[in-house]
Parts: C-alpha cells; sequence; structure tokens
C-alpha cells in the first residue's frame, strides 16, 4: 500500500506538488440529496467539490429515486443549478440516466439523451450494489442491448460490472470485513460480466460505446486494450482507492468504511493496476465519490462506498509524486473524460490551486475521510 506520509522521500515533493494547480473532471460522482439528503446534500458537495478544484462532475443515477427519466434528470439538474448560481460557482454540472429491465424506460432514456445534452451517457447497474437500479438476469440485459442497437445509441454506456452468479453477500462478516473483497465480491465476478457483456453487446452490433466504470482486475485492463473489434471501443476508469488502497485495509480499525463495490483488491492486483494505470492502460481517474450515513456504514452489512470526492488534488499530487508525466496527468484526471463523452467544448480546462482550507471544512461534513492519511 502507498503510504506516502511514512515515506520521507516521497513525502517533500508530494506537499510540493499539492500547492500546484489542478482542473479535474470527474465522471462518476454519486450526487445524493432527493430522499437521501441524510448521506449528503448537493449543496454540500457542489461546494466541496468546487473547492477540490473540479472544473465539473456528472452525477451518477442512483439517488432516491433514482435518475431513470428526462423529468427526474431535469429535476436533479435544476437543484444543482441553484446552488450553482447561489454560490456563483464555475463547475459544471451533468448527469447520467439509469436504466432499468423495463423496454420501454430503457426507449424514452435513448429519447431523454437526445433531448437534453446534459445528459450525457447511461448507467447501467450489471450486479446489484447501492440503490434499487440493477439488471440482473441475463436475458434481462440482452434485452436491454437489443433495445440499445435497435434504437440507434450511439453514445457510451457505463457499466457496473459485477456478475450477480458469482457473488455472496452472505458470506460478509462484520468482525472480519476482507471477507467482502475475499469471498463476497471476487475478481472473477468482475471479469465474468466484462466478458458477457462484451458478448451480448457484439451480438447486437451496439452501435455506441461501452465504459468499464471503477475496473479493479487487471484481467479486465488487458482485454480493453487487447480488444480489437470494430465496435464498442471499450474504456474505462479506475477510482483513487483501488489503484492506491489494498484490501488489508479492509480488516483495519476503520475496516467497513472502505467497503465499496467492487471490492478492494488484494496487493498484487493493487499494485498492478497502478501499474497499469501510470503505463497508460487505463483511460481515466474517476472518484466514485459515495458518501454513506455514519448510521448505514454501522449496519450489520455496511452500505459501500467512499466519501472520497475531496481526494481529488491529493490523488493528483500522489501521480505527481509518483512521476506521472504533466500530459498524461491532464489526460487522465480531464482530458479523456471530457472528450469521451463529448464535453471538450463545454468544460474549460483552468487549472486553480484548491481551496484546501474549505475542503477540509466541508470533509468534515462526512463522518469519516478515507483518504485522511495524505492530508496534511
Ligand atoms: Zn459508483
Amino acid at each position: 500500500m502507498v503510504m506516502l506520509k511514512l515515506d520521507p522521500k516521497v513525502l517533500q515533493p508530494y506537499l510540493d506538488y499539492l500547492k500546484m494547480p489542478v482542473s479535474c473532471f470527474c465522471p462518476h460522482w454519486h450526487g445524493r440529496d432527493f430522499e437521501h439528503w441524510n448521506k449528503d446534500t448537493l449543496e454540500h458537495a457542489l461546494l466541496l467539490a468546487e473547492a477540490a478544484g473540479l472544473a465539473g462532475l456528472a452525477a451518477m443515477p442512483n439517488p432516491e429515486p433514482p435518475l431513470t427519466t428526462l423529468e427526474l434528470c431535469r429535476a436533479y439538474m435544476s437543484l444543482a443549478d441553484r446552488v450553482i448560481k447561489k454560490y456563483k460557482l464555475s463547475l459544471k454540472f451533468y448527469v447520467h440516466i439509469g436504466l432499468t429491465p423495463n423496454t420501454e424506460q430503457v426507449k424514452r432514456a435513448i429519447e431523454a439523451t437526445r433531448l437534453e445534452k446534459r445528459i450525457i451517457s447511461m448507467k447501467a447497474y450489471w450486479g446489484r450494489s447501492t440503490g434499487s437500479l440493477s439488471i440482473i438476469h441475463e436475458d434481462q440485459q440482452l434485452k436491454v442491448w437489443e433495445t440499445l442497437a435497435k434504437e440507434g445509441y450511439e453514445k457510451v454506456v457505463i457499466g457496473h460490472h459485477e456478475d450477480e452468479s458469482l457473488m455472496n453477500d452472505k458470506l460478509f462478516k462484520r468482525d472480519n470485513p476482507i471477507t467482502w473483497s475475499l469471498l463476497c465480491r471476487p475478481e472473477i465476478a468482475e471479469i465474468s460480466s466484462y466478458k458477457k457483456h462484451i458478448a451480448m453487446a457484439e451480438s447486437v452490433k451496439f452501435p455506441g460505446r461501452i465504459h468499464v466504470a471503477h475496473v479493479s482486475t487487471c484481467e479486465v485492463v488487458d482485454l480493453i486494450n487487447a480488444y480489437n473489434g470494430p465496435l464498442l471501443r471499450p474504456s474505462c476508469g479506475v477510482t483513487p482507492h483501488h489503484w492506491i488502497f489494498d484490501n488489508t485495509l479492509l480488516n483495519a480499525p476503520y475496516g467497513c468504511e472502505v467497503k465499496c463495490n467492487p471490492a478492494l483488491r488484494d496487493e498484487t492486483t493493487r499494485a498492478g493496476i497502478q501499474r497499469l494505470f501510470f503505463d497508460g492502460k487505463i483511460d481515466l481517474q474517476e472518484s466514485d465519490h459515495a458518501p454513506h450515513s455514519e448510521e448505514d456504514k454501522k449496519a450489520e452489512t455496511p452500505a459501500s462506498g467512499l466519501a472520497c470526492g475531496s481526494a481529488w488534488p491529493y490523488t493528483v499530487a500522489i501521480m505527481r509524486a509518483l512521476s506521472m508525466n504533466e500530459t498524461q496527468v491532464k489526460n487522465v484526471t480531464f482530458g479523456a473524460a471530457v472528450s469521451l463523452f463529448g464535453l471538450t467544448d463545454k468544460v474549460e480546462y483552468k487549472p486553480r490551486v484548491p481551496d484546501f482550507k474549505k475542503l477540509a471544512e466541508l470533509q468534515k461534513g462526512y463522518h469519516f475521510d478515507p483518504f485522511y492519511m495524505f492530508k496534511a
């Protein structure tokens, strides 16, 4: 595990890099609000994102109720717009619309992406995660791909890839949280899901792109890079926690706080993912910022997700301290994401030094900071 604070040789440049400006775009951000205001509010999240140096973000569709219709997407965006206007924020706000097993909903969601340019893509939960959005059965999954292909949807489908048939959440032991990684949500679940969905999308000649959210296995990164079919142009993103933390953290005193989907991986995989990321084999970093209430994390099976949005500038400093070159830093934290979602002309790359004081203050709105060890 990378513990920069423990390594004086790395510490000094890291602190220097923290003073450098950043301009990031996070395409994977779980805004809450609506009925989940107790986990977080959009107002708090957007102020935190602005302080962190984000030029823009795209919200995932699983607040409660989930963003599965044009109307709900618009209601959520206008909530964000009011905050942006009130505080004169510079960041740009987008959403991904959620897919369900209902064919009519899929058709209307496609229509929504055509009517509302700020709905930049679709998100499909191919396995159960947080919230009520998921498409579990393979016949339903194929039907979704068929509908997307038939309707000529050419933009991005973001997939949460975990194969339900290879997961068993019942094996989780609260007094031994590493079971989440070792038993409940093994690597094979992600690999299997990716292979199945590539085959399904190919079989229906899906004309859009596939983006694998929060990739956590070297196999899937390798498969994406080796892919040479005429369609799909698969891409993937990695979260800071999957490339910086290994699964031993799950058995640390605050282990349940870093429980997430997919699970943190063992050190071999973590190191492999970091190498692939630095080698340019992973397109972009996405935070998967996903705050939960203290109560949700204290449950017998704690909620999955980390409130890691404020880690953005720290992770950029870690990238720089580990000698990632500036072209690549810009690409993985901004360029690749805005290009993937067709926002190159809409979101401006405008580096600024994050407001760390404000950021620290706003992070206190969450009951735990999973990246505390990187903060002075
Ligand atoms: Zn997520």
